[in-house]
């Protein structure tokens, strides 16, 4: 860090990840922090977002859980925390009771812009600055200047922050040779009034995800009178244009997918009118989300999971906690940007590492679980694999504690591990002292 100067630092996007990095950001000294958004406004599309044990306890951290704790509620052990079944008989395949532990977070899944709004509560609206869409970047020897699609520019910064999700400007910049590809998979999505499928008999109390062999529904009543619908069906594209995000599509074009479905699927599907899709892409892991010491990508810009495990916006969270304790370690131990942002990727990509593998070992048991039932049942098949996915253990992605992996990388370093200086072990006490 040179002397002490304000270091400049750009985020490009104000999702929820781009929001969490500003508030741990605005807490170092010596900073000055820019952060901009493409949309002339911001606004959550989709429908509900679950809130994990790790997402509850990051946004605690953010200083903005008290904004959603009015729309959660304490676990009940004699109500229905999330089910799994068989979409076609509705055979109960396993079910889960909501968790009374005091440790565990309040249950949450609630409507996506209220996570958004308890974000936007910490960061002053100002801060933000609307309609500027990315179009390139420029590197000198001065840093990283950002261009923008109203011909304007902003820099140059020494740190850009790529927090502007899956279709990233800043990753395509970053690394040219990444490729996001559509999965043959369209999400669609809904919140319609509770009211409107009170009637439908074998209505689930709880999360419900209701599986066939190529495709899912999640039904959950939401917090507020609403019922949330969320489906995945497969859906090829020959010409490689397929391009949806929140499109409205009618209900035509989503019920003919479950017809096979049992009756009260069938019912729920056919309530609302107007649905939302969303094509969804992913794209090859990235070994390393950093670039010439003064690029840094978090969130989905890093990581185009697609939504796999219901927990992006805490994986988001994770990078911008470690990647601004990174950057005010080295603003106390006075090394570059270069070097923190070089540990911010050397924290993070175990851990996407690991999420990925998880992804692997799933297609590894639908191709095991395809070759053991082949020419047998669907609903065996179905079963089984709904059986062996949960006996696989995910539960360490949601109990992940971030800052207690940078408190021990810390203790590491104090003991003298990871080749530091131990001269350093006293800037880094006080450090882990204040995380
Ligand atoms: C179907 C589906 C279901 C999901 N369910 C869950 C769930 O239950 N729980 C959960 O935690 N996560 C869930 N996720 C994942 C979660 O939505 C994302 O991981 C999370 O929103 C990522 O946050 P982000 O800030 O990285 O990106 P985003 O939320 O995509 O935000 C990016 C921001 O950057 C801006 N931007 C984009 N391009 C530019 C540009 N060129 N210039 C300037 N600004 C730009 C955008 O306007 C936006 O504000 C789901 C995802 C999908 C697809």
């Amino acid at each position: 860090m040179p002397d002490k100067k304000q270091l400049k630092i750009a985020i490009v996007g104000a999702g929820p990840g781009g929001l969490a990095t500003w508030i741990h950001f605005r807490k170092l000294s010596d900073v000055e922090i820019s952060i901009f958004d493409g949309a002339r406004e911001l606004r959550e599309i989709g429908a509900g977002i679950g809130l994990n044990e790790n997402t509850w306890r990051h946004l605690q951290l953010l200083g903005v859980a008290e904004k959603i704790d009015q729309f959660t509620n304490r676990g009940d052990p004699t109500k229905i925390d999330v089910e799994n079944r068989n979409g076609v008989t509705g055979k109960l395949i396993s079910r889960r009771y909501q968790s009374t532990d005091p440790n565990i977070p309040a249950r949450s899944r609630i409507e996506r812009y209220k996570l958004q709004n308890a974000l936007l509560s910490a960061v002053p609206r100002e801060q933000i600055r609307l309609s500027k869409k990315l179009v390139d970047l420029k590197e000198t020897a001065a840093g990283v200047t950002l261009v923008f699609k109203d011909e304007t520019t902003a820099g140059p910064f020494d740190l850009v922050i790529g927090a502007d999700g899956i279709r990233s400007v800043v990753r395509s910049y970053a690394f040219p040779e990444h490729r996001l590809s559509y999965t043959d998979k369209v999400a669609y999505r809904i919140l319609i009034p509770q009211e409107n499928v009170a009637h439908i008999p074998d209505i689930p109390q709880g999360s419900c995800f209701w599986h066939t062999k190529n495709t899912h529904v999640y039904t959950n009543p939401l917090d507020n009178g609403l019922f949330e619908i969320a489906t995945r069906a497969p859906i090829p594209d020959p010409d490689g244009t397929k391009v949806s995000w929140g499109t409205e599509v009618p209900k035509e074009d989503v019920v003919g997918h479950y017809t096979e479905y049992c009756e009260t699927i069938r019912k729920i599907l056919d309530v609302p009118n107007k649905w939302l899709e969303f094509a969804l892409f992913g794209g090859p892991r990235l070994h390393s989300v950093v670039h010439n010491g003064r690029i840094a990508l978090i969130g989905d810009a890093s990581h185009p999971l697609h939504g796999a495990f219901g927990a992006g916006a805490a994986f988001a969270f994770e990078d911008a906690y470690v990647l601004a304790q990174a950057v005010g370690e080295a603003q106390q131990k006075g090394t570059s940007v270069a070097s923190a942002i070089q540990l911010y990727d050397e924290i993070r990509a175990p851990h996407y590492e690991a999420l990925y593998h998880v992804l692997d070992d799933y297609a590894d048991i639908a191709k095991e679980v395809e070759a053991v039932n082949h020419g047998k049942d669907d609903n065996e098949f179905v079963e089984s694999i709904v059986q062996k996915g949960l006996a696989g253990n995910t539960q360490w992605i949601y109990k992940y504690d971030v800052t207690k992996v940078w408190r021990e990388r810390l203790e590491e370093a104090i003991k003298g591990k990871n080749g530091l200086d131990s001269s350093i072990a006293p800037v880094l006490n006080a450090i882990a002292t204040a995380a």
